[in-house]
């Protein structure tokens, strides 16, 4: 599925403070200290530049099996692909786009085919203004525009476009550095549902804990 773009106007991206940036790190640093399959993805370093059998033979790199002609990393696209889905979220993301087409698994809403159409119709309304509109008067107009238009897509903010790559089982469920039959597609909406209600579990399972803790304690002497 072709993606159609906002226009370059409402593409702007606030840069990022480097306190935050900082912080990213050292958050993606703590995550790749998780056991496997807790991590989001498996890093690069993870795989060994080349493979070898016990005879001294070049094997493919992720699944061991015998290479033919000129195969030097993998025996098949499938093999390549099982690794790149596994340790890129950007081509992860592309494969679960391919098999899904957007389509939110839970409400059954086209994310991606609506808001080729939002893009396309604020496309349209540029081309009609931008020669008689300022730059930021453009932009503001645009921004307008798109409001305007979300409630004819059952919408009401820019934010609820979208839609994210999920993990069925959980990531800190050990569902992490999956392949793609863990993957699916859920709108902003149902996404912000699901993550919410994963939250109140959390919490739950914590307050058991904790008062498992302390009726423990109490029996102490
Ligand atoms: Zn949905």
């Amino acid at each position: 599925m072709r993606k159609a773009r906002l226009p370059p106007e409402l593409r702007v991206k606030k840069p990022q403070s480097k306190q935050k940036k900082k912080k990213q790190r050292e958050q993606l640093e703590a995550h790749l200290q998780k056991p496997r399959g807790y991590r989001r993805f498996t890093p690069t370093s993870e795989l060994p530049l080349e493979r070898f059998d016990a005879q001294g033979q070049r094997v493919c790199r992720w699944c061991g099996g015998s290479l033919t002609g000129r195969q030097r990393s993998w025996c098949s696209v499938a093999c390549n692909e099982a690794w790149l889905v596994r340790s890129m979220p950007s081509f992860a993301r592309k494969k679960v786009l391919e098999r899904d087409r957007g389509v939110c698994v839970q409400c059954g809403v086209e994310a991606q085919g609506r808001d080729n159409q939002i893009a396309r119709e604020l496309q349209k309304e540029r081309r009609l203004r931008r020669g008689t509109l300022t730059r930021v008067v453009l932009r503001d107009h645009l921004k307008q525009h798109l409001l305007d238009i979300l409630p004819r897509y059952g919408l009401s903010d820019p934010g609820e476009m979208g839609w994210q790559m999920d993990h069925i089982i959980a990531v800190e469920q050990g569902g992490g550095e999956c392949g793609l039959e863990n993957l699916q597609t859920l709108c902003t909406v149902c996404h912000r549902q699901k993550s919410k209600q994963q939250a109140a579990e959390r919490a739950q399972r914590r307050k058991a804990v904790r008062s498992q803790g302390i009726s423990l304690s109490g029996e102490m002497p």
